[in-house]
């Protein structure tokens, strides 16, 4: 049961705080939850380190503090390719708590905007961090080890057309995830180089396909590469059963939705 909340000025004071008994808590949107339904940390930990609300642009890509939440991102004007993964994200009370950092750690079926992340290739700064930004596909691998998120920096598609972000649920327009996928797939001279797509609700995380990269990459987005994409979707993704549909049906409509969303990208 949770005895004390604790604010931390710093994200670097937040984790210096942390231990086997204490919870970080972000927006709250899951912590609170598993609050409420008794958890056995005694300790909240929350920050109000400045930083964590940040959003700005660094190079060609964004970097976006873990505590801003998809309300802010659905309207920032540096995060518009964004705007429509963050819309996606539960009701509008659910989109003001929300936090991008508290995404990466949410369980399936949750993480939309983890998986829109993990296929434009984002990576990840920790509190108190000296090294490089780690690779979020990594930081997910691990997500029961790593340190607090600072922040995630994502590149920004060179054209609105690069980018796409697909959710399929069964309560409109606020139900979770019965799949959702992303693709970033920029193209030179009507060639894509650079494939990423990546997957959510089709395994215990979201995943990257590097089967349908495989397929796409250094081809022309036609019918045929669209077929040839669909057919092997399923590849290295390992749907669960839930309330909300089977890995049978997961499996039967995978491919189908990434054709639509391919479809989509291919007229622009
Ligand atoms: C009704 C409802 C509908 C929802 N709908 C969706 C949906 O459609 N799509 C979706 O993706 N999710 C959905 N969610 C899940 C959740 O709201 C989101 O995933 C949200 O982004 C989680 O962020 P948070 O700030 O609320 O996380 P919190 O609840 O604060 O934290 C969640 C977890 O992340 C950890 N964490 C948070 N921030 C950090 C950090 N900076 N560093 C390290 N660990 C951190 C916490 O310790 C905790 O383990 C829904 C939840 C509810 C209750």
């Amino acid at each position: 049961m949770i005895q004390s909340v604790e604010t931390h000025g710093t994200l670097a004071e937040a984790q210096r705080a942390m231990g086997a008994d204490a919870i970080f808590m972000a927006g709250g949107t899951l912590v609170m939850r598993d609050v409420n339904a008794g958890v056995s940390a005694t300790r909240l930990v929350r920050s109000t380190d400045p930083t964590l609300t940040d959003i700005r642009l660094s190079g060609d890509g964004v970097t976006i503090g873990a505590g801003v939440t998809m309300a802010t991102i659905a309207h920032h004007r540096e995060t518009t390719f964004l705007a429509p993964v963050a819309r996606a994200v539960g009701g509008p009370q659910i989109r003001n708590m929300a936090t991008v950092g508290g995404n990466l750690f949410a369980p399936h079926p949750y993480g939309d905007f983890a998986v829109a992340l993990l296929a434009l290739g984002a990576r990840v700064n920790f509190a108190g961090q000296s090294g490089a930004a780690r690779p979020l596909a990594d930081v997910l691998r691990d997500r029961g080890r790593v340190g607090l998120v600072a922040s995630i920096q994502a590149p920004r598609p060179l054209a609105a057309a690069d980018f796409a972000f697909l959710k399929v649920s069964r309560i409109k327009p606020k139900g979770v995830s019965v799949l959702s996928i992303a693709a970033l797939l920029p193209r030179q001279g009507g060639r894509i180089r650079g494939a990423r797509v990546a997957f959510g609700a089709m395994g215990s995380m979201p995943l990257q396909s590097t089967a349908v990269e495989r397929v796409l990459e250094g081809q022309s987005l036609d019918t045929a590469t669209i077929a040839r994409a669909a057919q092997i979707a399923l590849e290295g993704l390992d749907p669960p059963t839930d309330a909300l549909a089977s890995a049978w049906y997961r499996r039967e409509v995978a491919g189908v939705h990434l054709k639509r969303l391919l479809e989509r990208m291919a007229r622009g």
